[in-house]
Formats: C-alpha cells, structure tokens, sequence
C-alpha cells in the first residue's frame, strides 16, 4: 500500500475534490487546513512512527502561507518528502520562492485529474 498523501488547503472544497480524486486512484489522504495544521499533522505522524509518501500544499493559507510551510517541512524528518504546491497563483517569483524552499513541482487550480495524477504518480515515494 503506498503511503498516504497529506493535502495541505484552507479551502473544504478543494480538500474534499483532491481526497476525491486521489482515492478514488487508490491513494489514502490526510487533511489539514493551514501550514502550521499541516505540521502539527506531521508531528504527530511522526510520534505514531508513521510515513508519508507525498504532500501537496496550497500557497495562500491563514496562520502559516504555503511558502513557510515549505520551508518549515524542510527542517523537520520529513524533508525527503516530495512536496508539489497546487495554487490559483501564477506569479513566476511566487514560482521561485517555493522552488528555494524546496517545493518539487507546481500545479495550477483547478487542477485536470489526469494530470494531477500523472504528476503525483512521478513524485510519489512508495
Ligand atoms: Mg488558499
């Protein structure tokens, strides 16, 4: 089985359409709404002894943006994780920052379920 995908967006919806999509291509998800929810989710994973195969975050998020989430997760065991970023945004410098931070490749919403995927398929870590 391969290990679960952590989808980081203040957004339900966007939440609820990417879970949708990814289990229903036999991906498990796991949720949080912001950056720092998303690295609580980490910590606690890690104390559980657990895994994550790929995390997909959005840029503009209350409390902590996708950027400080990137660069947070970098510092943490979990920095060999792949991380694709999923945004409205399509700024080329908000595009460079999050490559710096460490972010493996970028996707525009609303995001084509086949070339989500795709992408997902080729970062995943199994
Ligand atoms: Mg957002």
């Amino acid at each position: 089985m391969n290990r679960p995908i952590l989808i980081v967006d203040d957004s339900p919806t966007l939440r609820t359409s990417l879970s949708f999509c990814l289990e229903n291509a036999g991906y498990q998800t796991i949720q949080s709404e912001n950056g720092q929810e998303g690295l609580d989710t980490l910590t606690k994973l890690k104390e559980e002894g657990k895994s994550i195969g790929l995390i997909i975050t959005d840029i503009n998020m209350p409390v902590m943006d996708g950027i400080g989430f990137i660069r947070e997760v970098k510092a943490t065991s979990f920095r060999f994780v792949p991380i694709l970023v999923l945004s409205t945004e399509t700024e080329r410098s908000l595009k460079d920052q999050a490559k710096e931070a460490g972010a493996a490749g970028w996707l525009n919403k609303p995001f084509r379920p086949e070339q989500l995927l795709w992408v997902v398929k080729k970062f995943i870590r199994v």
